[in-house]
Formats: C-alpha cells, structure tokens, sequence
C-alpha cells in the first residue's frame, strides 16, 4: 500500500500523549516529567479546590482523547467509582495510593451523638517526599502509556525528584530558624498532617480534613485553650479560607495573625511551599 506522509512543521514536537489531572498540583509534577511528549490538561483548573470539584460534562469534554487520568487517591475524590465506569478503569491512576498514609482523627456527629472517625488524610502534596515518589510513579504510568518517551520520563523524573530534595533542604533550613518550642501550626482545615510529620512540627487546625467541618464551640474553646497555655505564636488562615473561629480564636487569646497559606494547592509544587515555609517563619522566627 502506497501512503503519503508529509511532514508538517506545526506537528513537530507535538504531544505524543495527553494526560488529564484532577488536582493542580498534579498538573506540575505530569508536565514535568512528561515534559514535551505530553499534553497535561487540569481538568479543575489553576487554582480548584480539590475537595470540592467534581469533573462534570464540561471537563470531560476537554479531557477527551486523554490515555490517563491522574487523581490524588487516599479517599479525595468520592466520584472515582464513576470516573472508571465513564473513561474505563484502567485509565485511571491514583498517584497517591502507593505512597505512605497518614491516619487523622475526625469528629462527627451524624447519628445523633458526637464520635471520632480515624480515616486517611488526603494531603500528601505537603510532603516533597511524596512529590518524589509520586515523580516515578508517574513516570512509570507515562512510560507505559508511551514506552517510546520512556527514556526522558526517567530523566525529568530524577531531575523532578532532584528538585523536590533542593526543596526540602531549603524548607528545613528555613523552619530551623524558629524555635522548637514554637514549632506548633495552628491553622484553619486539616490539611498540614503530612507538612508537620515530615518537619517535626504539631498541627493544631481549627477544623477537620475540609472545610465543611465546623467544630462544636467547645472544641474552639478547647483550641483556644492549647493557644494560651502552649504559647502559641500565630494563627493561619487559608488563601481561600478564614474561617470565623480562626478569628474568634485570634482575638480571644491575642496571638497573632500570619499570612494565609495555600492548604490545598494552586500553581506549583515548589511556589506552594516557599510561599508556606515563608509565611511561617515570618510570623515565627525571633525578629532580628
Ligand atoms: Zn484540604
């Protein structure tokens, strides 16, 4: 059979595989490593919040053609039974499953009688150790997907996993300039369990692992409480969020207000955690 292939300059280069994500952070690290060969779509756009968004018609739509599905796992995204009935099953990946869990305790009162949930925490993006593990693990999906472009996932994803380490070393140098007695991260939602294990530092957040969780007003008091006699140095809110009791709490007991921290990611990996890590010594750190 006789065929014509004619070379078209606008192709060169072109995607040879396209990947949509369902987390922004998920956006940076599969353009990364999958560099030009791959076409990242963020199905929830920049700055979405993960515990909220839900791919409906309209991202599906974009996402169309796409050979794998990258989504956070560790219980974020209630809709992936769905998600595998409508784009097949074994498009999807779930980054987070292979790497370590951190259990979290959560109050509820359904049923009529208040009692404590243990359930996974979802925000493993607050670990640059997770980011390198989830740098081969998208490697491997993309290599499989792309066996051909195998090569340079392998490559960015060291280069990916260099970055992360560059990050920690920075993150740790930076955090060691606040106190140990100070190292406590009183925050809105839950979402710094995984910032503070691998930093040694005590999350205190104000509401549970999202924001729909709204404390009863003797666990604000008890919140409150710890601020007073732990001395603890400032309260964060949330670039999305401030929620009330965080306030409430600030002006009961006098501690200072820090800037707002991106708890649940937008834009990149390493911008989210030097404008955090920053954020926090700036309200912290002894001023010099
Ligand atoms: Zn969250």
């Amino acid at each position: 059979m006789l065929s014509l292939v004619v070379a078209v300059p606008g192709c060169l280069g072109a995607a040879e595989l396209k990947v949509a994500v369902l987390h922004p952070l998920l956006a940076d690290v599969a353009q990364a490593v999958g560099g030009e060969r791959v076409e990242v779509v963020n199905l929830g756009g920049p700055g979405a919040d993960p515990h909220k968004f839900e791919p409906g018609p309209k991202e599906l739509q974009a996402a169309q053609g796409a050979q794998l599905y990258f989504v956070s796992g560790k219980g974020l995204e209630p809709y992936l039974g769905k998600l595998r009935d409508i784009v097949g099953g074994e498009k999807v990946v779930e980054v987070g499953a292979s790497l370590p869990t951190l259990k979290a305790e959560t109050l509820c009162d359904h049923g009529g009688h208040a009692h404590v949930h243990e359930t996974d925490d979802p925000h493993w993006w607050h670990s640059t150790d997770c980011w390198r593990r989830a740098a081969r693990v998208v490697a491997k999906e993309l290599a499989k997907a792309d066996p051909a472009g195998a090569e340079g996932y392998g490559k960015r994803s060291r280069q990916y996993r260099r970055k992360m380490e560059e990050l920690e070393r920075w993150a740790r140098g930076e955090l060691a300039k606040v106190p140990e007695e100070r190292r406590v991260l009183a925050t809105a939602h839950a979402a710094f369990g995984y910032f503070c294990h691998d930093f040694g530092w005590r999350q205190l957040p104000v509401q549970g692992l999202n924001r729909e969780q709204v404390p009863s007003p003797k666990f604000v008091s008890e919140v409150a409480a710890v601020i007073r006699t732990e001395k603890v140095g400032a309260v964060f809110p949330e670039k999305r969020s401030n929620p009330k009791m965080l306030q409430t709490i600030a002006k009961e007991t006098g501690v200072k207000v820090g800037e707002a921290l991106i708890a649940d990611g937008s834009g990149s990996v390493e911008g989210m955690f030097r404008h955090n890590v920053k954020a926090i010594v700036a309200a912290l750190a002894p001023a010099h």
